[in-house]
């Protein structure tokens, strides 16, 4: 008997559905952890710490190689994405952080894009917009302030 481990962790049963059919069409085993709790507890999916799809003890390296693959983990930069107020005189052409000019636009796909495939099977192209900056490698939104 081996053991199981977890592979990796995300917030929404459906994209841990996803990460599942992936795995398994890699001829991974998986298993789920925490669905069910996930789903009737939907607002407490972070502090279980989100759906956990869990593989064998021995399939753990490969599980993890295929997932960087997928694109899934990026094990250089757990890329955390910053919310930055700003208004009308906020100048979007430089990083909030350290006002390098080098930015550029970044496309993530949005998590109803997830829930929209696994109901019709087919892709949207739903994409949230983020900022990027090549100079210190912080990702960011930005976010109207309301005048006080
Ligand atoms: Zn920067």
């Amino acid at each position: 008997m081996s053991n199981w481990r977890e592979a990796i962790s995300l917030t929404y049963p459906a994209q841990a559905h996803m990460v599942q059919g992936y795995l398994e069409s890699e001829g991974i085993e998986t298993m789920l952890k925490d669905e069910l709790t996930t789903q009737v507890y939907s607002m407490n999916s972070f502090a279980i710490g989100g759906v956990k799809v869990m593989v064998r003890d021995e399939d753990y390296e490969s599980a993890q190689k295929i997932l960087e693959k997928g694109g899934y983990i990026n094990p250089e930069k757990a890329s955390k994405i910053e919310t930055v107020y700003c208004n009308g005189t906020t100048n979007k052409k430089q990083c909030p952080f350290c006002h390098s000019e080098n930015i550029g636009k970044k496309k993530i796909p949005d998590v109803i894009m997830l829930i929209i495939y696994l109901i019709l099977g087919v892709i949207f192209p739903i994409f949230r917009r983020t900022d990027m900056c090549f100079n210190c490698g912080k990702e960011w939104i930005y976010k109207r302030q309301k005048n006080v």
